[in-house]
């Protein structure tokens, strides 16, 4: 078997995977990376990581590229909030920034960077699968990777369904009032408005130091028209004093983990946003980075073994720590965003044992899997208790 691998896009998962294959022993020449876009290339994106996704770059990088950073998550809305103190920072990035400084890594390593190069399907070859590229031509290759993102040709190409799908807007705006530029604000409203999802407002850290900021909202279930998510962004920043330095707010949407949909076929597998985020606060940056990581030793040991299908290419996602959190995180957004959402956003905020955890500051966003019995007990403790009050302690929602 030839020992070619093609990763299709550039991205955190792409460049992820490439450079966690080459950790893994496989040589950078045997490793083409494809992007549709040249670097540095824009893409919609709060940049924010949570400390888990920072703890991963830190392995992927020798330097951090420009950005700051911030001590906490608040999460907030008009019956309450919950402010979360991780064990570490977390980091904002410009994405143009971050994922340039990737593929320059990767580069630097000696894989073969080839921008512009939009990949347009597959075709089954002789050993293995040809790329169709814009302009007519095809490459053959023994494995392909599919980290091409929310909107993944290659996940179409395979035949496998798109799953849950979010819908996000989000643009750059200004203030001139006092912001506190040290936190992440998550405003769950929308939940108790019937919008599945969240408003954020994140610092956007550039070089010339001017303060800016993304406001944005994700209907983490993709029911909201486009416009109604648009003007509930504007109102939400005019309220909190920010003035748009964008003429439009631009959407975009996410795809997110479902542990039921396949992420492989023979000779292509998937990583990242093309097989799924996590399903709660959408966040994309370090699933991205812990999948190529996943799908780096899985593309390994293809080689190794001279196959190019491995039947547990999905079972063995679930069963690392990354896997397992992003089932956990679509219990949690399942629930959040579900027909009771009213009802288990009074239960985030009022949970002792959860608001223990996120003050802690011993806890990781997207590590919580392993709490599960404890705030399982903790809530049926909450709903005893509530049954002893006067009046329903978690009212159900109005239909
Ligand atoms: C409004 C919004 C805000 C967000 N905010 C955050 C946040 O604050 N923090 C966070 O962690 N996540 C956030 N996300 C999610 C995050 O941006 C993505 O999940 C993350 O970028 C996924 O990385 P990826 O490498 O899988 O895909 P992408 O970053 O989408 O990269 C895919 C790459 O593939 C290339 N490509 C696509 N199609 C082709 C093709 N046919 N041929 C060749 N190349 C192709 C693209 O040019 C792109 O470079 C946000 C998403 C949105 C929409």
């Amino acid at each position: 078997m030839s020992r070619k691998i093609a990763i299709v896009g550039a991205g955190p998962s792409g460049a992820a995977t490439a450079l966690f294959a080459i950790r893994e022993g496989i040589d950078p020449r045997d490793l083409v990376l494809y992007d549709a876009a040249r670097f540095p290339r824009k893409k919609l994106c709060g940049g924010g990581l949570t400390f888990r996704g920072t703890e991963i770059l830190a392995e992927l990088l020798p330097e951090e590229p420009f950005g700051t950073r911030t001590v906490g998550l608040d999460f907030r809305a008009s019956i309450g909030a919950v402010a979360v103190r991780e064990r570490g920072p977390q980091r904002l990035f410009d994405r143009a920034i971050l994922d340039e400084a990737l593929v320059a890594r990767c580069r630097a390593l000696g894989v073969e960077v080839r921008e512009e190069a939009r990949v347009l399907g597959l075709e089954p070859g002789a050993s293995g699968t040809r790329l169709r590229l814009r302009g007519g031509t095809t490459e053959p290759y023994a494995l392909v990777v599919g980290a091409d993102g929310a909107r993944s040709v290659i996940r179409r190409e395979i035949g496998i369904p798109e799953g849950p799908v979010g819908r996000l807007v989000e643009a750059v705006y200004e203030t001139d009032a006092p912001w506190n530029d040290a936190r992440l604000l998550f405003d769950f409203e929308p939940v108790l408005e019937r919008i599945p999802g969240y408003l954020w407002i994140f610092p956007y850290p550039l070089p010339d130091g001017v303060r800016r900021y993304k406001i944005g909202i994700m209907d983490g279930r993709g029911v909201t028209p486009g416009e109604v998510l648009r003007a509930r962004t504007a109102a939400f920043a005019e309220a909190n004093g920010f003035r748009p330095l964008e003429e439009k707010i631009p959407g975009w949407p996410e795809r997110y983990f479902d542990r039921t949909l396949r992420a492989h076929v023979p000779g292509v597998f998937l990583t990242g946003e093309a097989w799924g985020i996590d399903p709660l606060l959408g966040e994309g940056i370090a699933p991205a980075y812990y999948m190529g990581q996943y799908t780096a030793r899985r593309l390994r040991e293809c080689l190794d073994r001279g196959v190019d299908t491995l039947r547990d290419y999905e079972r063995g996602f679930l069963r690392t720590e990354e896997g397992g959190n992003l089932v956990f995180q679509g219990f949690l957004a399942d629930r959040l965003y579900g027909r009771h959402g009213q009802r288990w956003l009074r239960v985030l905020f009022e949970n002792g044992t959860l608001r223990e955890l996120a003050d802690a500051g011993t806890e990781v966003y997207g590590r919580l899997r392993g709490r599960a019995p404890r705030l399982i007990l903790s809530y049926v403790l909450q709903q005893l208790a509530g049954l002893f009050r006067k009046g329903p302690a978690l009212p159900e929602s109005t239909p």
